[in-house]
């Protein structure tokens, strides 16, 4: 009875680490202790499982080689492929690790239906042994399984294997392992695979409920002699229907539009998880799942804001389908640009009142987030105020610029957001573009037949001279051209982002 009492009162606190390391997560200043103090709660509520939990009967967890051998293999890959993992490859791990989470869900549904399944076979049998009376009815009146608890079955087991095969898929794409993939009408088969899923769910539902749930015990003996094995069959087809489910929700989508659909995946992982709470009466579990669930969610309306798609548009518009992600697209004739030479570039900015330093995928390709840092720190030594434009889908991840640039310890304050920096660019005198290129495409406010047309971007064509540092006139994510690089204002400094800002801070100091 203590040892309940204490393993509520640890969940309790490592809810309340959760909801903190939460909140912490949102300032790049905290967000590494928040992630910490979130851990240290799981690991305690983890831990406190395993040595305090009582069943119903009093017994205690068993199989203690297991979890601790799972725990183990668990830890080491987790924490070798984190150490390993560069900061651009993040969305895979975070994909890959979401698509883990999922795959446990719906592992514990398949547990759990097995386990009502075999139990009310077994109480049949023994019902059937009997002539009649007292002892069978009260055999069969034990077997009952609540329709609430096949329910969160269900949608643990639905829920968790779509997270699964879409995040599995997701990674896949991110990689570059998987390309994108769609045919005619495949939103409609889409439709009906997910109508059959659900059809056949409820479908189980009604038939296990009712079959466990009759009164009269020899028609209920009957009726679960008729099913069999059928229910597990069907059980396992549902699996089976949601695993294609999965994989044909995320094929189509395209290029540009992954991140939002990884953050839906990790909102239905985290509603899934919830599903394994209710099923456990595990406080811990339940609100570990509905903050995941609440935060994915919260995040992908965030995101097609910053997008301005709606989600709907998002999951059967294949943005950027048509195009390659990662570059590739074909260079239609745009006029010229024209290219800055470093001391060119070092003149005008050691000389300029105000500098925007907008970073890009590219500088995280290229580690530059440093030098970035450095060329900073020069600048304002010279008098120059230095900020960064940071843009919402900057780079391939949400944050991504913000972690990036919190690593080589620029100060937050200097990092704004859109709608800031979009209010600062018309008395800017240089903004300087590091690897960055959708996100400041004007064709996202010019061009209705551009795949990221409405999407908010920097308007750094406000600012009085504007220099972009990438290698080539390759385009970026989306795999579209820019308009941007053959304006008047707009001067090209090709080379890897570090170098070129090595080489750029080489100058300025023989200035
Ligand atoms: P982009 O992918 O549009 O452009 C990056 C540019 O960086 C490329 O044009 C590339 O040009 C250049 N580059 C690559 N390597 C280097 C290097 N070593 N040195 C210098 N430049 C380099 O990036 P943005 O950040 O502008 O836009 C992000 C895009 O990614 C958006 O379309 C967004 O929707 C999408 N996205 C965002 C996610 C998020 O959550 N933030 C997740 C997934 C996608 P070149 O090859 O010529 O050097």
């Amino acid at each position: 009875m203590l040892d309940i009492n204490i393993l509520s009162l640890i969940y309790l606190i490592a809810s309340v680490t959760f909801i903190v390391g939460l909140k912490m997560l949102s300032h790049p200043a905290s967000a590494r202790k928040g992630n910490l103090v979130a851990a240290f709660g799981m690991g305690l509520a983890i831990v406190g499982t395993i040595f305090l939990y009582r069943d119903d009967e009093g017994n205690k967890l068993h199989n203690y080689a297991w979890i601790f051998g799972g725990l183990l293999v668990g830890g080491i890959i987790g924490t070798l492929s984190a150490k390993k993992i560069k900061m651009t490859a993040m969305p895979e791990m975070v994909s890959l690790f979401n698509g883990m989470g999922g795959a446990c869900a719906a592992l514990i549904s398949m547990i759990e239906f097995q386990h009502f399944a075999n139990h009310n076979y077994v109480e049949a049998t023994i019902a059937q042994s009997y002539e009649a009376g007292a002892v069978v009815e009260e055999a069969v009146l034990s077997r009952g399984v609540p329709i609430e608890t096949l329910l969160t079955i269900f949608a643990g087991l639905v829920i968790g294997t779509v997270s699964f095969a879409g995040s599995m898929i997701a990674w896949g794409k991110l990689n570059g392992k998987i390309k994108d993939f769609s045919f005619k009408g495949q939103h409609i088969v889409n439709l009906l695979l997910l109508t059959l899923t659900l059809a056949l769910s409820a479908y189980l539902i009604v038939v296990v409920a009712t079959a466990v749930d009759r009164p009269d015990p020899e028609s209920d003996v009957q009726i679960v002699k008729e099913l069999g094995s059928t229910p597990l069959l069907l059980f396992y087809a549902t699996f089976g229907l949601a695993l294609v489910y999965g994989i044909f929700f995320v094929m189509p989508i395209g290029g540009a539009d992954m991140p939002v659909v990884i953050s839906l995946l990790n909102s239905f992982t985290g509603v899934a998880a919830a599903c394994g709470g209710f099923l456990y009466n595990n406080n811990v579990m339940l609100t570990g799942g509905i903050l995941v669930g609440a935060a994915g969610t919260l995040l992908t309306i965030l995101m097609c804001k910053a997008m301005n798609r709606s989600l709907k548009n998002v999951l059967i518009g294949s943005f950027g389908g048509g195009a390659k992600p990662g570059g590739g697209g074909s260079n239609k004739d745009q006029g010229t640009y024209k290219e800055v030479t470093l001391s060119d570039a070092a003149v005008l900015m050691s000389y300029a009142n105000k500098v925007m330093i907008v970073p890009g995928y590219g500088l995280a390709v290229a580690q530059a987030q440093h030098a970035c840092h450095e060329l900073e720190k020069l600048l304002e030594s010279k008098g120059v105020t230095v900020k960064y434009a940071i843009h919402p889908v900057a780079g391939r991840m949400p944050g991504h610029m913000n972690v990036l640039l919190a690593e080589a310890d620029v100060s937050y304050d200097k990092l704004e957001e859109m709608e800031q920096a979009n209010e600062e660019f018309p008395t800017t005198d240089v903004v300087l573009i590091l690897g960055a290129n959708d996100v400041v495409n004007p064709a996202a406010k010019t061009d209705p037949s551009s795949p990221i047309y409405g999407m908010p971007i920097l308007d750094v064509e406000l600012a009085k001279n504007v220099i972009v540092n990438k290698r080539s006139m390759k385009p970026g994510y989306a795999g579209i051209e820019n308009d941007l690089f053959f304006q008047p204002k707009t001067s090209m400094l090709f080379g890897d982002a570090k170098k070129v800002l090595q080489d750029l801070i080489g100058e300025i100091k023989n200035l």
